[in-house]
């Protein structure tokens, strides 16, 4: 079994409104700083320039529930999960589990 993540995430900035709902979920991939908007982290990585769907951060598989939770209550609507298809499949074939 293998651990590949499957998740990519990105926030669009122009519609953060900064009540960090995000960070509450999981800190470990939002954070907010000092212009007061939500940024996404990849390990230690900031993805500090607002650059949209550019600026993808990997999500750790053991918080993925935290990130798709985040996305649901964010009040900017502003969150936006993408799957990685070439992960997902690369987990079908050697028989991960989710
Ligand atoms: S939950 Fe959404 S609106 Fe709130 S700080 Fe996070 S990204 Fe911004």
């Amino acid at each position: 079994m293998i651990d590949t993540p499957r998740l990519k995430v990105w926030i669009d900035q122009d519609l953060c409104t900064g009540d960090g709902i995000c960070t509450d979920h999981a800190p470990e991939v939002f954070r907010i700083l000092e212009d007061g908007i939500a940024y996404c982290l990849d390990g230690s990585r900031v993805f500090n320039d607002p650059g949209g769907s550019a600026e993808l951060a990997t999500v750790p598989m053991n918080l993925e529930a935290d990130v798709i939770a985040a996305a649901a209550e964010c009040p900017g609507e502003c969150i936006f999960i993408e799957v990685d298809e070439h992960a997902v499949a690369l987990a079908e074939t050697v028989g991960a589990t989710a």
